[in-house]
């Protein structure tokens, strides 16, 4: 069965700092049990992306969940939540900074300094049945990079995941967001999806930028519901406004 419209939600911490790209342990958990009561199954973006080439839309009752950057704290939380629920979900990589740290800028208001995932825990992740994507080698703004800088960006990530886990990659995010047609045209040279963070659900938009729902706006856990359920459209597209000239968002 398809349908239209698709919420892809992005994680980035799950931890109790209560930063702007952090959920805690126990709300990611209810969160989970929320899916599964509205019965939403999570899958990973490619699974997605799959569907929706084979049938020109969404595959319907399912959520997708990512979790960008690679924080440990994904191994550690959110893994045995989505394996209690039997859930997939995609992880996007800074394959620069595995088993490093988020120190690509300068750090987050009560984030700090957090642990990025080891190659062995990404295994894990994949054992687990999650799709592992990539995030660029260093987490840069792609904008300001020159065209040489962008291709390498985007290729040697892919390259450096394929090499790892010994399978075709083939979802992307773009760091905080950020890209240009150039971006664009060669991430989908070398991907079939890509994630910007544009604040809404998915519909018919090019598979090189689809927005997501980040679940920062989503705590409470009846605008999560809502959210999912696309209840919160109109009230997001507001979110979407405001946003737009908040600096503090742009430093995801
Ligand atoms: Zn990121």
């Amino acid at each position: 069965m398809a349908t239209d419209r698709l919420a892809i939600l992005t994680y980035h911490s799950v931890d109790d700092s209560g930063s702007v790209v952090s959920t805690s342990p126990a709300l990611f958990v209810k969160q989970m049990a929320v899916l599964a009561e509205l019965g939403l199954r999570g899958i990973s973006l490619a699974e997605a992306v799959r569907y929706r080439k084979r049938e020109g839309a969404w595959p319907k009752n399912v959520v997708v969940m990512t979790f960008d950057d690679g924080y440990a704290n994904v191994h550690e939380h959110a893994l045995p939540a989505l394996r209690e629920f039997e859930f997939s979900a995609t992880v996007f990589v800074v394959t620069g900074h595995v088993g490093l740290a988020n120190d690509w800028a300068p750090p987050l208001e009560r984030l700090g300094l957090q642990p990025l995932m080891t190659w062995s825990q990404i295994d894990d992740l994949v054992k687990a049945g999650l799709e592992i994507g990539a995030h660029t080698v260093t987490h840069p703004d792609l904008r300001r990079l020159d065209e040489q800088a962008v291709k390498r960006e985007i290729a040697d990530s892919r390259q450096s995941l394929e090499d790892k886990l010994q399978h075709r990659i083939s979802t992307f995010a773009y760091p905080f967001g950020w890209h240009t047609e150039y971006a664009r045209r060669i991430v989908g040279e070398a991907f079939d999806a890509a994630c910007t963070t544009e604040l809404r659900r998915a519909s018919y938009e090019s598979l090189e930028a689809l927005p997501r729902l980040d679940t920062y706006y989503l705590q409470q856990p009846d605008d999560f519901r809502r959210a999912v359920m696309g209840k919160l459209d109109r009230y997001l597209a507001i979110r979407r406004w405001g946003r737009s000239v908040r600096a503090v968002f742009r430093e995801k």
